[in-house]
């Protein structure tokens, strides 16, 4: 158990986010739990990182907003004197084939998914870079590398976050920071029930494994590239039970 050490995840207050700051907690960690709009949520999710003995701060904050991404690492500075670990993980989608999609769906998906990946990274490398050591870890998707009809905001965010795992791992690699990203497939989150259940039989049987992700799949490869790898840096480690080798 590592008790002396701190991470970040945004959007912790529900899904793969929730699991990731449970699991690392399990490791012994404090953890940061970000969200946007639900308080209780998060709270809950606070209760259950405190009780394997680590210490949770729950923040509130808009990871669009460079100024309340900013203010969000250095809660977690200001409170913990440190921050090892950032996990970007909040996201959403505002699906619609391109003809329809709204510009205000487009800018919404880039700023949250894309440009809130930006935001904590910059204000976090800072001190990263101080303390010379560092994970960043970005949620990326399948989606990113593959597609998807009717995601072209979401696709093109995805596919940015790879772009940026990239580009930073080289950027920091020589101060012993490392960044990397996982690239889900499909996992059974608030995210995806809105599928009706002949879209999720389909999604199954295009599935090798032949069963929808979960959670736990996500936040044990994120718990990988947290605590153990070291030698591994500006990768995409796709966890999708196969769906698009
Ligand atoms: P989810 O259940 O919808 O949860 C989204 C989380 O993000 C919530 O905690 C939410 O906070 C937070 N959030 C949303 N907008 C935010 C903002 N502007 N600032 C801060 N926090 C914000 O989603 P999920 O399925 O767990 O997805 C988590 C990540 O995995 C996303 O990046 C998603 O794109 C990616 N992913 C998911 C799947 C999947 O199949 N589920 C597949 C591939 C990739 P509130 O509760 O306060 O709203």
């Amino acid at each position: 158990m590592i008790m002396d050490k701190t991470c970040i995840v945004t959007g912790a207050s529900r899904g793969i986010g929730r699991e990731i700051a449970l699991t690392l907690a399990g490791e012994g960690m404090n953890v940061v739990i970000n969200y946007v709009g639900n308080r209780d949520r998060a709270e809950e999710t606070a209760v259950e990182v405190e009780k394997f003995g680590g210490r949770a701060l729950v923040v509130k904050g808009d990871v669009a907003s460079f100024k309340e991404s900013e203010e969000l690492i250095k809660s977690c500075v200001d409170n913990f004197g440190k921050i090892d670990i950032l996990i970007n993980n909040a996201g959403i989608t505002r699906d619609a084939l391109i003809m329809r999609m709204k510009e205000e769906d487009w800018d919404k998906v880039i700023n949250t998914n894309l440009k809130g990946a930006f935001n904590c990274s910059r204000a976090a490398v800072r001190h990263m870079m101080k303390q010379k050591s560092g994970r960043i870890i970005n949620i990326a998707s399948v989606v990113g590398i593959s597609g998807n009809s009717s995601q072209t905001n979401y696709a093109a965010a995805k596919a940015g976050i790879i772009g940026l795992t990239k580009a930073l791992a080289k950027e920091v690699a020589s101060r012993g920071i490392l960044v990397n990203a996982i690239a889900p497939g499909y996992i059974e989150t608030e995210m995806t029930e809105v599928l009706p259940e002949e879209v999720r039989e389909k999604i199954r049987k295009n599935i090798p494994l032949g069963w929808l992700g979960q959670t736990k799949d996500i936040a044990e490869a994120v718990k990988f590239l947290s605590l153990k790898a070291s030698y591994i840096t500006g990768q995409v480690i796709v966890v999708d039970g196969g769906m698009t080798m």
